[in-house]
């Protein structure tokens, strides 16, 4: 595999990074993840606009302008015959002394690309559906900040897998903030779509922000306000969004099915008319 360091497009092999990267010793660096399929991406604006947020956020100097990184992420599509996946990108502070302090503005911010090809239009979970593990949401209190400080929600999944479940809802008093690395959401008996409200709890997930405007436009009531862990296991349905699951429905959570137990009919609807558009608008 090809991928991007600073300046350079080199095999993964060669690809370095100092120990002193801000990045690596305080996980001072934030991300994005966009998503390839038949070779173009999927929501690119919208993943740099955050991007520009997230760095605004923690006053971190931006690496390259959005048509720069446009070529990045397609110069690595061609490079490694990207068809179907992810492309990972990172920006950090970059390297300097090791110290609490933000180093001088004139230091130049990491950032580092890859590739990842994976399966993503068909996986079978989507036919499934996962099955959730409420996990409590012990997360910092800026998850609006795409950082690279995944620790939390990393261990919050494998205490999920540990409990015989697919992934993590994170529950704050009662209330379900979002997945692990996704956004939730639940559709009740009379048809509308429930998701927690956008502020400083969540990630203000792009997919999330994509899907509620189609299901508006389908005809489908959304409201966007908090829901109860309770709440959500008496749903008729509930799903996750995210760049690299789109739609995916859930199941199950707490070992309690969710409806009928298997994808609703939103959900399904949802994807199907998601992945048309992406492919639609996909550059
Ligand atoms: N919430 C969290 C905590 C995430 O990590 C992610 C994506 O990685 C999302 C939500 C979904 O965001 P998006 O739809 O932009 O991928």
């Amino acid at each position: 595999r090809t991928v991007y360091v600073n300046g350079a497009y080199v095999p993964e092999e060669e690809a370095t990074i100092s120990v002193f990267d801000r990045g690596f010793l305080f996980a001072d660096g934030v991300y994005e993840v966009t998503t390839v399929l038949s070779g173009k991406l999927i929501d690119f604006g919208p993943h740099m606009k955050r991007l520009a947020r997230s760095l605004g956020e923690l006053d971190m100097p931006s690496p390259a302008s959005e048509e720069e990184l446009l070529t990045i992420h397609r110069g690595l599509v061609t490079r490694n015959g990207l068809n179907e996946g992810l492309i990972y990108m990172q920006v950090t502070r970059g390297a300097a002394d090791r110290d609490f302090m933000f180093p001088p503005k004139d230091t130049a911010p990491s950032l580092v690309l890859f590739t990842q090809a994976m399966v993503l239009r068909d996986k079978p979970a989507a036919r499934t559906g996962i099955r959730i593990a409420s996990v409590p949401d012990l997360r910092w209190a800026r998850r609006d900040i795409k950082t690279v400080q995944l620790l939390y929600p990393s261990m919050a999944k494998m205490e999920a897998k540990s409990r015989g479940a697919d992934d993590a809802w994170l529950v704050e008093d009662g209330i379900v903030t979002e997945g692990s690395s996704n956004n939730a959401h639940i559709v009740t008996a009379d048809g509308t779509l429930i998701t927690r409200d956008l502020s400083h709890s969540i990630l203000h997930g792009i997919t999330r922000a994509a899907v509620l405007k189609l299901a508006a436009d389908d005809g489908v009531k959304v409201e966007e306000r908090s829901f109860t862990l309770e709440e959500a296991k008496n749903a008729s349905e509930a799903f996750v969004t995210s760049a690299s699951t789109f739609v995916m429905p859930v199941v199950e959570i707490d070992g309690q099915p969710v409806g009928t137990g298997t994808p609703g009919p939103i959900a399904r609807r949802l994807r199907e008319i998601y992945l048309a558009e992406a492919d639609r608008s996909a550059i």
